[in-house]
């Protein structure tokens, strides 16, 4: 099961339930209403999967993780941003989001399979938005954050950005993902990978 919560930002932040184990992807969402879906679920959250570092993914990370007690996982090369309001951009919008230094986070560097309880993700590492982007693969879905969105791709102009880095990062999920693949991006609605084959300018 599938919960998409939509912030401020138009952000999506998405709870993944499979039989009494969930996880996060990003941390943008009210903590009531992820709580609310977990209790219907009869599900433990499990740890938070972070795509990114960018401000409007983790708005509400340092709650998230202190109401549930949870990791968090995100890429080595995107780890500062957890500590940096100019490079999470919360500075831009006249916050100053700092991670609390009891987090528990954990990095990962390229591919590799974490397992949650019944939960198997397979981590893809997609630089470009950011040098530390990372897509997420649970049984067919695909959680893109801001690297893929339907018919569109993310912007390359922030810092970490590199227009090349996200050419190949595409390419190779072109290539190498299956084309049965749910896309469940960052911001706007879901679609299908082999839809944004077909329909997609930038693949
Ligand atoms: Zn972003
Ligand atoms: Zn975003």
């Amino acid at each position: 099961m599938i919960k998409r919560y939509v912030n401020d930002f138009s952000q999506n932040t998405y709870l993944h339930i499979e039989k009494g184990d969930a996880v996060l992807i990003d941390a943008a969402a009210d903590v009531a209403a992820i709580k609310k879906d977990l209790q219907e679920a009869s599900a433990t959250l499990r740890a938070v999967l972070l795509t990114h570092g960018h401000y409007d993914h983790i708005v509400s990370l340092e709650e998230i993780r202190k109401t549930f007690d949870v990791p968090i996982h995100i890429h080595k090369d995107d780890e500062d941003f957890l500590h940096d309001p100019g490079l999470n951009l919360s500075k831009l919008f006249g916050k100053a989001f700092v991670l609390g230094t009891d987090a528990h986070i954990e990095t990962h560097t390229e591919e590799d399979t974490l397992t949650f309880g019944k939960l198997r993700v397979m981590i893809h590492h997609a630089p470009g938005h950011t040098r530390g982007s990372t897509l997420f693969q649970i049984g067919d879905a695909l959680y893109t954050g801001d690297t893929l969105f339907k018919s569109s791709i993310g912007r390359t102009d922030l810092p970490g950005g590199d227009e090349h880095a996200l050419a190949a990062s595409l390419a190779r999920l072109k290539e190498d993902l299956p084309e049965k693949l749910r896309i469940f991006p960052g911001h706007g609605e879901e679609s299908l990978l082999k839809a944004e084959r077909r329909d997609n300018p930038h693949l």
